[in-house]
This record gives C-alpha cells, sequence and structure tokens, in this order.
C-alpha cells in the first residue's frame, strides 16, 4: 500500500542554528514513538548536511526544497540533485507554486529537474494545483492536468513509481485559507484516475497524494481521513515542533 506522508516545507526560514535546533527537537520527539505516516522535513540547502547529521533517516528524513535543471558547471548559485543526494538527503521538491511563480519554472524545466532528481536517487515530491482565477473559472482539473502530463508524463511507469505528488492549492498556500475536505478529496480522486489513464490502476493507487496549503493540526485528521490524500505538505505550521507534531500524529 502507498505511504501516508508528512513533509514540513521549511521555506526560506531558520538560520542554521535555528534549524539543526528545530531538527534536533523534532527527533527526539519522534525517537521511539510509533507514528503512522514518514516524517519528512525540507530545509533550506545551506542546513542540509548539517540536518542529515541529525535525523536518523527512519522516523525523520531530510529533503531540499529544489535541485538545479543542469547536471554540473558554469551555473552561478544552483545547486545539483547530485550535491543534494551527498548531502544525505533522500527527497527533493519539485515545482512548488512559488518556485514556479517568482522564478519562472515552467513544466518543461521541471522535467529536467524531476528527471535529474531521479537519476541521483532522490525522490521528487512533485507541486500541483491551481491559482484562485483558475479555480474560480472551474479551469482546476485541466490547468493540474497539464501540470502533471508536462511534467512527469515522459516517464517510465517504473520511474513514475518513484514519485510523490503533492496537490497544493496555491489560494490555500500560506493564507489560512484551507481547501476544504471535500474539494481535496475531489481533486485528489481526479488526480488518481488521471494516473490510473496513463499508467494503470496499480501505478496509481502505490502514488501518495498529498495535500498541501494551510493544513493545521486542526483540519489536518479531517483531510488525511480522506480516501486519496495520503497526508501532507506543511510549510507555516512545520516551523514549530509543536505545530507539526499533531499533524504527524493525525494519522
Ligand atoms: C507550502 O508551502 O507547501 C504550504 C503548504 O504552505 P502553508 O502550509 O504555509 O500554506
Amino acid at each position: 500500500m502507498r505511504k501516508n506522508i508528512v513533509a514540513g516545507n521549511w521555506k526560506m526560514n531558520k538560520t542554521l542554528q535555528e534549524g539543526t535546533a528545530l531538527a534536533k527537537e523534532l527527533q527526539a520527539a519522534l525517537t521511539g514513538k510509533v507514528i503512522n505516516c514518514d516524517v519528512i522535513i525540507c530545509s533550506p540547502f545551506i542546513h542540509l548536511a548539517s540536518i542529515n547529521e541529525i535525523v536518523d533517516g527512519k522516523s525523520v528524513k531530510s529533503g531540499a526544497q529544489n535541485c538545479a535543471d543542469k547536471v554540473s558547471g558554469a551555473y552561478t548559485g544552483e545547486v545539483s540533485a547530485a550535491m543534494v543526494a551527498s548531502t544525505g538527503a533522500k527527497y527533493v521538491i519539485l515545482g512548488h507554486s512559488e518556485r514556479r511563480a517568482y522564478y519562472g519554472e515552467t513544466n518543461a524545466i521541471l522535467k529536467e529537474k524531476v528527471k535529474l532528481a531521479l537519476e541521483n536517487n532522490l525522490t521528487p515530491i512533485f507541486c500541483i494545483g491551481e491559482v484562485l482565477a483558475e479555480r474560480e473559472a472551474g479551469k482546476q482539473n485541466e490547468v493540474v492536468k497539464k501540470q502533471i502530463t508536462e511534467g512527469l508524463f515522459d516517464l517510465s511507469a517504473e520511474d513514475f513509481g518513484k514519485i510523490v505528488l503533492a496537490y497544493e492549492p496555491v489560494w490555500a498556500i500560506g493564507t489560512g485559507k484551507t481547501a476544504t475536505s471535500a474539494q481535496a478529496q475531489e481533486m485528489h480522486a481526479f488526480i488518481r484516475q488521471t494516473l490510473v489513464a496513463k499508467y494503470g490502476a496499480a501505478v496509481a493507487n502505490e502514488t501518495s497524494i498529498l495535500y498541501g496549503g494551510s493544513c493545521n493540526k486542526d483540519n489536518a485528521k479531517e483531510l488525511f481521513s480522506n480516501p486519496d490524500v495520503d497526508g501532507g505538505l506543511i510549510g507555516g505550521a512545520s516551523l514549530k515542533v509543536d505545530a507539526f507534531l499533531p499533524i504527524v500524529e493525525a494519522f
């Protein structure tokens, strides 16, 4: 059966000292605890090597929030998938709406990033989701299907089986406005059907589809109780253990 996952996206928050302190606190809180999901913290690049010394890779795993679309070379300021993997990180968020909106990441660029992440044994957490105007126009399914098709559907079934999806309606990210449980389930079921049509039921049923967008300790249980919601990608509420832990424990 597919995995339940709760992944924290720290975004551009926490100094190295603050980040390592948070990772230590979370690891201590989860050590020896029975938890029913994989827990991942996706930190800024500069934290990765230190965090991978702290987390045990079992109860807490680590990931990056991005990687380059190039292998190596004269790309000042970029960090490659191989570099991310060399820190011990196992995951990488790709296609977050903030990367798409502020840094011009297109589906074509993301396709390259996904390929390089997989070549370096990183699991992409591939983000998809519509903006408010698209939802208001009833175009959310069309938008999400295009993001998945153009970003991922060149992959073989075997490689697609290594992908985690995160549905994040952009209007819900950082706004305090969560999708209703019914809206989340409806979209997740649509995504899974889209995967069935492309890769068949076996692959689709093994793919974890996370919800992201103002998920917190008060709404996580209801969101995660939906049959097609396999966990969450958590922004703001991942920055403090007492906000994040109850979301992990919602499973
Ligand atoms: C995110 O950035 O992926 C996210 C879901 O943020 P927030 O939980 O703060 O809405």
